[in-house]
């Protein structure tokens, strides 16, 4: 295959990444790389791309000498090719085309565990977004902080759910679900058989966040590869600080803007056994989840991927926040026949107990 223009690729990236609305240094790595580059004579970069040693250079780190080395060999180097998926595109309308595709929404929270109101309150707000269905996903037994759910407990609200879904209009319901604890084994924190009555399950981590890297990746593969796990909810657990504009900082107590550090793991291996089982990840709009990062979410949409756009809402108004969780997704390209809440209730549900039966 014939070279490609090694130092246009590195531009190329940095405009994506600032179209992406990417972190600044990010887009500054990769432009300042092509400077210094593109002042050497070609024969150089080959013979440095080739021998391994274009990172001895100043402000040429790892990623972009992959990239260098890809577009000498021919090849469209990956991470362009993640971040091209958009180029052409105008973000506000994909992002607006996607939140239009979504008939509903997958995680949820009320105050029977630590969201802000009843239940019915919660489905009459996602009647009024349009939604065909909410999922509600109570926190597990062990988040005794978020007030889990006990098995006899989520057994009741079944029946309440039940008997909920018999009064709300004509083509809403009501799923039933659980955000269930991953614990440190990679088990989930409720019954199996309950579980298994649940129309969908998303499990999270929200313990030993800071678990070295292997660790966290056989915990994660090991609930991804469990038949009751439909969902992986916000996957690196990081909190960030800053929110997108037009949202206050002064939201509830519980979610008030604080920061923490992604989850360390191995993403191709995690994103590889949610391919494998067809499990969705989820892509959780909450303005100080951001959760996975675009970064990620590229990585996931590669591997091939189904996700979950999900508020992860607390309270009726947080419902709205989808439109964070379509315009990260437009942003890295993700298309909405990937996205399983565009789908019909009824082919969630059955995606979801497809592996349970
Ligand atoms: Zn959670
Ligand atoms: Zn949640």
């Amino acid at each position: 295959m014939a070279a490609r223009d090694a130092i246009a690729d590195l531009r190329q990236i940095a405009f994506l990444l600032e179209r992406a609305n990417e972190a600044s240094f990010r887009v500054r790595a990769f432009r300042s790389a092509a400077n210094g580059l593109g002042v050497l004579p070609p024969a150089e970069l080959a013979a440095r791309a080739e021998a391994g040693t274009l990172t001895e250079l100043a402000g040429v780190g790892e990623v972009t000498a992959r990239c260098v080395a890809e577009s000498l060999r021919g090849e469209e180097p990956v991470y362009l090719r993640r971040l091209a998926a958009t180029e052409g595109t105008d973000l506000d309308e994909a992002a607006a085309a996607l939140r239009s595709a979504l008939r509903g929404d997958c995680h949820t929270h009320s105050n029977w565990s630590d969201g802000g109101s009843p239940i019915e309150e919660m489905a009459l707000a996602a009647v009024g977004l349009g939604h065909e269905y909410l999922v509600l996903t109570d926190h597990s037994p062990r988040l005794t902080v978020a007030n889990g759910l006990s098995p006899d407990r989520l057994r009741r609200q079944l029946d309440h759910v039940a008997a909920l879904n018999a009064e709300l209009p004509e083509g809403f319901r009501i799923l039933t679900g659980i955000e269930v604890d991953i614990l440190a084994d990679g088990s989930l924190d409720q019954e199996d058989e309950l579980l298994a009555r649940l129309d969908v399950v998303v499990g999270s981590v929200h313990s030993g966040l800071k678990d070295e890297s292997a660790k966290m990746t056989r915990r994660m593969v090991r609930a991804v590869a469990n038949p009751h796990l439909d969902i992986l909810g916000h996957c690196t657990g990081r909190m960030v600080a800053k929110r997108p504009a037009g949202v206050s900082g002064a939201g509830d107590r519980a979610h008030r803007a604080r920061s923490r550090p992604e989850s360390s793991f191995d993403a191709d291996a995690v994103f590889a056994a949610c391919v494998e089982h067809g499990k969705a990840v989820e892509i959780n709009s909450r303005p100080e989840r951001q959760d996975p990062p675009k970064r990620l979410i590229r990585v996931a949409l590669e591997a091939g991927c189904l996700f979950a756009i999900n508020t992860d809402g607390h309270a009726p108004g947080q419902l709205d926040w989808q439109r964070y969780g379509c315009e990260r997704a437009a942003l890295c390209g993700v298309p909405a026949e990937r996205v399983v809440n565009t789908w019909s209730a009824e082919r969630l549900v059955e995606w979801a107990a497809s592996r349970v039966r």
